[in-house]
C-alpha cells in the first residue's frame, strides 16, 4: 500500500540528485533491523538475491546440500542450485504449510550446509523444533514478519534471515530485499559481496546486487507503518475466519504457540479448485493458489503427499491492507454464494 509518504520521499530522493545507494539505504537497514530486534542489516535488489548471498556466507559451495519444503516458491531452489548446491525437498506439516521438522531430521546428511526456513502465509515455522537439529537456519521471512512461535519472534532464531520487499509483499519497495544477522562477521561477508568494485583482488563471487536509495526511501515510509499493515491484515482475517468458519469453510488453523500476520488468507477446499477461481475471477475476485507450483512437480522427484495435497486444495482469498471493509464484506458474500 504506497500513499501520500511514499511519493514525498521518492521526490526528495530525486531531487537529492543522489539516486543510487547511499544514506536511504543504511536507515532502511537501521529501521529492519530494529524492527525485527536484530543488530545489523545489509539491503540488496531483491529477496532471491538475499537468499543466494545468505547461502554463500555460510560457506555453501558445489556438492553442499541445502534442505528447504517443496511447497514453496522456486527462489529458493534458483538460490540454492546457482551456487553448486543441491536442493534436499521435504514435506510439509497438514495444517500449517510450515517445513516438517520430523522431514527434516531425516534428510540431513553430513552434506547439509543449511536449511531455509520459510514462514508461510504470515505464520513462523516450528522453529524450536527445526533449531534443535543443529544445523544453520536461513530464515525466510518474505512472507513474515512480526510473528511469533513460542515467544521467538521470526527473523531472530536463524544464523541469518532474509526479506524481501517485492511489489506483493507485506512491504513493498517495487523490488528489494535484505540480509539479516545477529552475527556481525556474516553480515560483513555479504555486504563485501553485494558491490564489485574498488576491490584488491577480483572475486568471482562479488557482483552488483545492490539497493538504490529510491527504493529505500520509499522503504522507509512502510516500515513505519507496517505496525498497522499487519493489523489490518489481522483485522481482516479475523472477519474472514467468523464469516466463512460460520458457513464452515476450513479457515487458516493458528497453532497455540504461534501468532499469524496473514500476508495470505488461506482456505482449505475440497473440491477442484480452478473451476472455484475461474467462477471467482468472473465476479472480480481474484483468488489463486498461494504457490504457483511444488519443487518436486517441477523435478518429478520423490513423494511429498502434504505438498501435494496443498497444491490441491489451498486458496488465498484477497487480503492486503489496502481493502476496505465493504470490498471485505463482499468477498465474503461472493465466496459464500460460489462455494454453495
Ligand atoms: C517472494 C519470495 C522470495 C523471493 O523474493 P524476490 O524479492 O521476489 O526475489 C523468496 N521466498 C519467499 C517465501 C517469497 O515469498
Amino acid at each position: 500500500m504506497l500513499g501520500a509518504e511514499e511519493s514525498e520521499a521518492a521526490v526528495a530522493v530525486i531531487r537529492s540528485g543522489q539516486l543510487v545507494q547511499g544514506l536511504y539505504v543504511e536507515r532502511f537497514e537501521q529501521a529492519m533491523a530494529a524492527f525485527l530486534g536484530l543488530p545489523g542489516a545489509v539491503a540488496v535488489s531483491s529477496g532471491t538475491v538475499a537468499l543466494s548471498l545468505a547461502l554463500t556466507a555460510l560457506g555453501t559451495s558445489p556438492g553442499d546440500r541445502i534442505v528447504m519444503p517443496s511447497y514453496v516458491c522456486s527462489a529458493l531452489w534458483l538460490a540454492a542450485v546457482r551456487l553448486g548446491a543441491e536442493p534436499c525437498l521435504v514435506d510439509v506439516e497438514p495444517d500449517t504449510y510450515t517445513l516438517d521438522p520430523r522431514g527434516v531430521a531425516q534428510a540431513l546428511s553430513n552434506r547439509t550446509r543449511a536449511i531455509i526456513v520459510p514462514h508461510p502465509f504470515g505464520l513462523p515455522a516450528d522453529l524450536t523444533r527445526l533449531r534443535a537439529l543443529g544445523v544453520p537456519l536461513v530464515e525466510d521471512c518474505a512472507q513474515t514478519l512480526g510473528s511469533t512461535q513460542d515467544g521467538m519472534a521470526v527473523g531472530q532464531v536463524g544464523a541469518l534471515t532474509i526479506c524481501s520487499f517485492y511489489a506483493t509483499k507485506l512491504l513493498c519497495t517495487g523490488e528489494g530485499g535484505m540480509v539479516l544477522s545477529k552475527d556481525s562477521r556474516l553480515l560483513d561477508h555479504v555486504r563485501g559481496l553485494r558491490e564489485y568494485d574498488e576491490r584488491p583482488r577480483l572475486d568471482r563471487d562479488t557482483f552488483n546486487y545492490k539497493m538504490t536509495d529510491l527504493q529505500a526511501a520509499i522503504g522507509l515510509c512502510q516500515v513505519e507503518r507496517l505496525p498497522w499493515f499487519l493489523e489490518r491484515r489481522q483485522h481482516i482475517a479475523r472477519y474472514y475466519s467468523a464469516h466463512l468458519g460460520a458457513v464452515g469453510v476450513p479457515v487458516p488453523l493458528i497453532p497455540a504457540d504461534r501468532t499469524h500476520v496473514f500476508y495470505r488468507y488461506i482456505v482449505r477446499m475440497e473440491r477442484p479448485l480452478q473451476d472455484l477461481i475461474t467462477r471467482l475471477e468472473q465476479r472480480g475476485i481474484d483468488c489463486r493458489r498461494p504457490v504457483y507450483q511444488p519443487l518436486h512437480r517441477y523435478i518429478e522427484l520423490g513423494h511429498f503427499p502434504e505438498s501435494d495435497r496443498a497444491w490441491e486444495t489451498a486458496l488465498s482469498i484477497p487480503i492486503y491492507p489496502a481493502l476496505r471493509d465493504v470490498d471485505v464484506e463482499r468477498i465474503v458474500s461472493v465466496f459464500c454464494e460460489e462455494c454453495r
